[in-house]
């Protein structure tokens, strides 16, 4: 993908090398390399846009990963914007199944949504107590108090029936694409404060706006722009560890090292430790790369047959498809995305098993094709969409944002508020980006003065 000058990569020494050409590598590389700096991207696989990938399957261009887009989503809708890339609605279902002490329930969206309404509410409301702000997670300190709390924990206090706990649980397990046994309740509040604790816009934004051409579109623009500003970029290089001393900082590969002042790390946390860092990063990091998060389930695409209309479907939450949305109807069927919160419940590329899961919800489903990706055994990945897990907040989450002085991390993993989502990525990548640049302008504005002085 690059016809770089492997030599002059090894001699040369770079402001800033980026491990990770997702899309918070791509727009730190696009960010740093417009003010002028030197940076080189190094990337495992042999493509860009990690954790999403857009691609041709089941005979029409499908997300594996990373899709929905919202206007709530500050940096991803400016980052549209700017270059001109549109969104495209996901059906307006007027179907929905859930599930009621058991039984299965099939009705309109709006019946759903009312089912769902007393536990939803209920789980919200100190939303904007502990997070007011919700891209400053920290402003109310009382907020890391919560923070032994998982979901469960918190469901279990609310004065609801049992079909409402367990319709609940469903949701922030879907939230999750993982167990809310580990799940952080400060972690399920922070993306209520991004939509204001409106659970049904919190909903609305995971789940109904695509971008126009697939992510794959909107990192294309962001490779294609750090390109032009003379950023540097590497593929299928693995990075195994990362030596700062008081001069520099070295990253090493199986087979090269390369050098720079500064790293910004954005490998997800669930396979940070696979770097090694000396000196050793600080303990609250190491804490956080052993814990890991909460996201480790899956995402698989099927063809439904006999079915035309979209819909939307509520299963169990340890159910291996949770969730279920029809979104592509095609000949003699429906393209459906399906959710489950543990990857290893389910291979999603066979016939068998997915049609075993979906059977759950939908008696009888007749699955004529079905395809995904491991997230969770992908090298470069080890999660689906990152959530943290309990005790993140509270120990980890502020030493992630301050770094080192050398290393620095960016990505959805790391960011401030749409933890977990492309926004997140683009925002944390913006805002260490930029504080590079500032730490840089602050330095030469002193050697500046020192000289001045000097002089005199
Ligand atoms: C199934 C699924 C569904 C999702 N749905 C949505 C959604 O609808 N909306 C939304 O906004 N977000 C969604 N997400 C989340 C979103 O895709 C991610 O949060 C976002 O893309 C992460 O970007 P990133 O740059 O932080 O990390 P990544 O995209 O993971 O980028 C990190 C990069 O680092 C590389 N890397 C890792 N280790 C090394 C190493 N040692 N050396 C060199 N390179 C390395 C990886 O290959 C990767 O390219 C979803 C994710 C998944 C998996």
């Amino acid at each position: 993908m690059s016809d770089i000058n492997q030599e002059r990569l090894d001699t040369q020494r770079f402001d800033t090398i980026i491990i990770g050409a997702g899309f918070a590598g791509l727009t730190a590389a696009r960010d740093l390399a417009a003010e002028g700096q030197s940076v080189l991207v190094i990337e495992g696989r042999d493509r860009i846009a990690g954790r999403t990938w857009y691609e041709e399957r089941l005979g029409m261009g499908l997300e594996l990963g990373g899709t929905w887009v919202h206007w709530t989503q500050p940096y991803v809708w400016r980052e549209l914007n700017h270059y001109g890339i549109g969104t495209v609605k996901s059906p307006d279902f007027q179907r929905a199944i859930w599930f009621e002490d058991g039984e299965r329930q099939d009705g309109s969206l709006e019946e759903l949504l009312e089912a769902m309404a007393p536990g939803c509410d209920a789980f919200g409301v100190e939303t904007r107590k502990y997070f007011p702000r919700a891209f400053e997670p920290f402003t109310n300190p009382e907020a890391a108090d919560l923070d032994h709390l998982s979901v469960d924990d918190v469901i279990a206090t609310l004065e609801l029936t049992d079909s409402q706990k367990q319709r609940l649980r469903t949701f922030w397990t879907l939230n999750f694409n993982g167990s809310t046994d580990t799940a952080a309740y400060t972690q399920a509040l922070r993306w209520l404060a991004a939509t204001n604790g409106d659970w049904q816009v919190m909903w609305e934004a995971c789940a109904t706006y695509k971008v126009e051409g697939g992510t794959k579109a909107l990192a294309d623009a962001i490779h294609q722009d750090a390109l032009g500003h003379g950023a540097q970029f590497l593929f299928n290089t693995r990075v195994a560890e990362v030596v700062t001393d008081a001069d520099r900082a070295t990253v090493h590969t199986l087979t090269a090292e390369y050098v720079a002042d500064r790293v910004i790390v954005t490998v997800p946390l669930q396979i940070l430790g696979d770097i090694s860092f000396t000196p050793a990063l600080p303990t609250p990091i190491n804490h956080a790369a052993a814990r890991g998060q909460t996201g480790l389930g899956t995402k698989a695409w099927f063809k439904l047959k006999g079915h035309a209309e979209p819909f939307m479907a509520l299963g169990e939450p340890d159910w291996p498809f949770n969730f279920l949305q029809a979104e592509y109807p095609v000949e003699d069927g429906i393209i459906v995305i399906g959710f489950g919160s543990d990857a290893s419940a389910i291979d999603v590329t066979d016939l068998a098993q997915v049609t075993d899961a979906v059977q759950r919800i939908i008696p009888g489903a007749e699955i004529e094709a079905t395809t995904g990706h491991d997230w969770c055994s992908d090298e470069f990945a080890g999660e689906t969409w990152p959530m943290h897990s309990v005790g993140h907040f509270k120990e980890s989450f502020t030493a992630f944002v301050a770094g080192t002085d050398r290393v620095r991390f960016a990505g959805a993993d790391y960011a401030l508020g749409w933890g977990g989502f492309i926004d997140g990525a683009i925002e944390s990548a913006t805002q260490q980006s930029r504080r590079i640049l500032n730490e840089v302008v602050a330095s030469a504005s002193t050697e500046r003065t020192l000289s001045e002085a000097s002089q005199k």
